[in-house]
């Protein structure tokens, strides 16, 4: 089993992150799923999540799927780092479900995979549920869910476990 490569690290999410993702938590029937990329830091074994993008209109949202495109979400990943003098990096992935307790579908999995292949450094995964979100940390050899947490913290900050597996 291949161990997290940043052990003693934090996730930490930005508290007007957190707050400006409530805006595409699904609450209503009618609400599709959203999802951009998580933009920020990373600072030795610190992961520090301080954007987001949105999403755009190429994406494909249905209730039950998001399929995030390319298109507004590399142009703001792009104008973000060379703004921060090439700091701010693409740290993972973010999207909603209609569900209360978010987990990651068979898809979510499949697709995370492929995005760690060949990375050196890990992704943040995050799922936003009505009421408890998913955040988790992959590495090229697993996914690992951080602590749970309830929906409505006002900023993140969640160990990385030393002996994530
Ligand atoms: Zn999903």
């Amino acid at each position: 089993m291949a161990k997290l490569p940043i052990g003693d690290g934090h996730v930490l999410v930005e508290n007007g992150v957190v707050s400006a993702l409530e805006a595409f938590r699904q609450r209503e029937p009618s609400d599709r799923e959203a999802g951009g990329i998580l933009l920020g830091y990373r600072r030795g074994p610190h992961v520090h999540v301080t954007g987001f993008t949105p999403p755009f209109p190429a994406d494909r949202r249905t209730r039950r799927s998001f399929d995030r495109k390319v298109e507004g979400h590399a142009e703001v990943a792009h104008r973000q780092w060379r703004a921060s003098d090439e700091q701010i990096d693409y740290l993972g992935e973010w999207h909603s479900h209609p569900e209360s307790d978010a987990r990651p579908s068979s898809v979510d999995l499949r697709e995370w995979s492929k995005l760690l292949r060949d990375r050196n450094s890990p992704l943040v995964f995050l799922i936003l549920g009505s009421r408890n979100d998913w955040l988790g940390v992959g590495t090229s050899g697993s996914i690992d869910r951080l602590v749970p947490y309830a929906a409505g913290k006002e900023r993140i900050d969640l160990e990385i476990p030393n002996d994530a597996t």
